[in-house]
């Protein structure tokens, strides 16, 4: 491709909105632009590299039998309603009505809509099991669209989803989804890590999450130093004994703590530490509030909280809910004295605690001496809280450590979540009706390109790596108007792509400093320059990702050129 042909808008300046690196370059670079918040117009060069990374997402998807389909983004609200998630999904889904007033959502994702397509075609198990897969635009309300491509309201996404006779048919899917997902993220050069995850609200039970490990990440990861264990931290499991002291337990006694707010505060004013002291929250889980409890020094998990209470939607209780279940402050709860049938959960740090701190229900007031078991009763202990750095890792092999992720794939096992509610059902072998079990299988695709835009870039610009490149081989003739160079540059550049390379010729009448500059930006892997030299046959030649330069004749261009990339 020409550059004087293309559509390239190069931007000297930094964008002052684009707080992350690859939101930055991508912009400057020309390969994409907003149109409004979290939605993004991709230019030509953009194009490319989504297109790249959509073509090894279908060889590795065909690979496994997974097939491809294209379904709809305007969904009728009866289908997300027969699920409830018409109800429960929330300002994400995005809402709207025809001239008839007949509701319709766009698609956010698309159990839904597959699920419906099936139930109505595949009867019987021998047609099981099935995978079927789109790349699609997504649309979600998210509350802060951010980073550029990362976090967008309009996105692309591959979403397959598989049906099955029985549950063994789906592990051997979910494997194969596992492999072709190492594989995808492997082919494009990205650091990541396949990791245990929470479901979230679409149901179902194993799941995975494939995660670029990024400063930029929002999501935490917790592994082991000395295994394979990885999980998100919303999900990684705290396993401790916490030893019990012996000392023995003393009757309650009240304190004022005035302007006493937080657990550091209180354990400083009370002279005692944030490990005696019993951290309470009120959590309202679907319709009903309930009381949580860890050690002062232990972050509450509300992923774990809602497991252990069963709750489908699970929610930090507001200041109001609190002062009306307990007349106070929500700094000033505890579980001495609860009202009647209000469930407690606790972590099961607390239960070694003897003589702690804790709220008295009351503004302002403390009660010392406060012993699980003795001053309040617990319905259940579990593993409620955050894993922290150097906890032990729940695999019994090393110790827990951080590290940011993007999210850029995620596997679920669905079971019947959907099947069941959609009255979606095959005849089994005896002749039985019975649901579909499921899965379902996520991959950002454009996520993907910002998070391959993060990884491979230096100070000047990208360093696209081979396999994602917009093209493989940028031809920049320094001054055009010199007949020798334009020329030097125009038989190189047809050449290449006569052979079947990709090629941007630079033959824009710009000075060497822009020209240099753009090619740096845009990054393409290898860079043929035509100078001064090109009346001796002489070409300089930059590989961009380490930014060496070397020296070669016109006429070996092409064996250097194929050796290069290995074609
Ligand atoms: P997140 O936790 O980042 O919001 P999610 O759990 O909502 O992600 P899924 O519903 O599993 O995401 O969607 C499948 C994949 O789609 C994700 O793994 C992610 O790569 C991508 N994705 C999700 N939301 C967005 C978004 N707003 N913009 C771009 N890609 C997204
Ligand atoms: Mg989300």
């Amino acid at each position: 491709m020409r550059q004087t042909l293309s559509f390239i808008p190069t931007l000297r300046e930094t964008p002052a909105d684009a707080e992350v690196k690859s939101h930055q370059l991508l912009l400057r670079a020309g390969f994409i632009r907003q149109n409004t918040s979290g939605i993004y117009s991709f230019l030509p060069l953009g194009k490319r590299v989504l297109h790249k990374v959509e073509k090894i997402i279908r060889e590795e998807m065909e690979a496994i039998n997974s097939v491809e389909v294209f379904m709809p983004a305007l969904q009728q609200a009866e289908l997300w309603q027969e699920t409830g998630r018409w109800y429960s999904y929330g300002d994400e889904l995005m809402r709207l009505k025809d001239r008839n007033d007949r509701e319709f959502a766009l698609g956010a994702t698309h159990e839904e809509i597959i699920t419906s397509l099936l139930r109505d075609e595949i009867k019987s198990y021998k047609k099981l099991p099935l995978t079927l897969y789109q790349i699609q635009s997504k649309f979600r309300d998210e509350k802060r669209p951010r980073f550029g491509l990362l976090r967008g309201r309009e996105f692309l996404m591959k979403d397959a989803y598989s049906f099955h006779a029985t549950p063994e048919s789906l592990d051997k899917t979910y494997d194969d989804m596992m492999q072709a997902y190492s594989n995808i993220f492997r082919r494009l050069g990205l650091n990541f890590r396949a990791v245990i995850a929470d479901s979230g609200a679409i149901g179902g039970k194993d799941n995975h999450e494939f995660m670029v490990l990024s400063e930029i990440g929002e999501d935490t990861i917790a592994y082991s130093d000395n295994s394979p264990y990885a999980a998100n931290i919303e999900m990684a499991a705290v396993q401790l004994d916490y030893p019990k002291s012996s000392e023995p337990a003393n009757p309650v006694e009240k304190v004022a703590t005035p302007d006493q707010k937080t657990i550091s505060q209180v354990a400083e004013f009370l002279e005692t530490t944030p490990e005696n002291c019993i951290k309470t929250l009120v959590f309202k889980a679907d319709d009903e509030l309930i009381v949580v409890l860890s050690r002062g020094d232990h972050e509450v998990n509300d992923v774990k909280v809602k497991h252990i209470s069963g709750a489908k939607l699970i929610d930090m209780a507001t200041p109001e809910d609190v002062r009306e279940l307990l007349s106070c402050d929500i700094g000033s709860i505890g579980p001495v004295n609860l009202p009647a049938g209000v469930r407690v959960f606790a972590d099961n740090a607390v239960k070694s605690i003897v003589n702690g701190v804790t709220g008295a229900n009351e503004d302002g007031v403390h009660f010392k001496n406060v012993t699980p078991g003795e001053d309040f009763t617990v319905e259940a202990y579990g593993d409620l809280r955050f894993v922290k750095e150097g906890d032990p890792s729940p695999d019994g092999n090393g110790t827990i450590q951080f590290a940011k992720g993007i999210e850029v794939g995620h596997i679920f096992k669905l079971g019947t979540t959907y099947s069941e509610p959609m009255k979606a059902t095959f005849l089994n072998d005896q002749g039985k009706a019975m649901p579909y079990i499921m899965g379902c299988y996520g991959i950002g695709v454009s996520r993907i390109v910002a998070a391959v835009a993060e990884q491979f870039q230096d100070d000047s610009g990208f360093t696209w790596p081979n396999a994602v490149a917009p093209y493989e081989i940028h031809v920049v003739p320094v001054n055009v108007k010199d007949d020798v160079q334009r020329e030097t540059g125009e038989e190189i550049y047809e050449q290449l792509k006569a052979q079947g390379f990709e090629v941007l010729l630079d033959d824009r009448k710009e000075r060497a400093g822009v020209k240099f500059a753009d090619a740096d930006l845009i990054g393409l892997p290898l860079r043929i320059t035509v100078g001064k030299r090109a009346a001796e046959g002489i070409l300089e030649v930059k590989i961009r990702e380490t930014n060496e330069t070397v020296e070669w004749h016109k006429d070996e261009v092409q064996d250097k050129v194929r050796e290069f990339f290995k074609k």
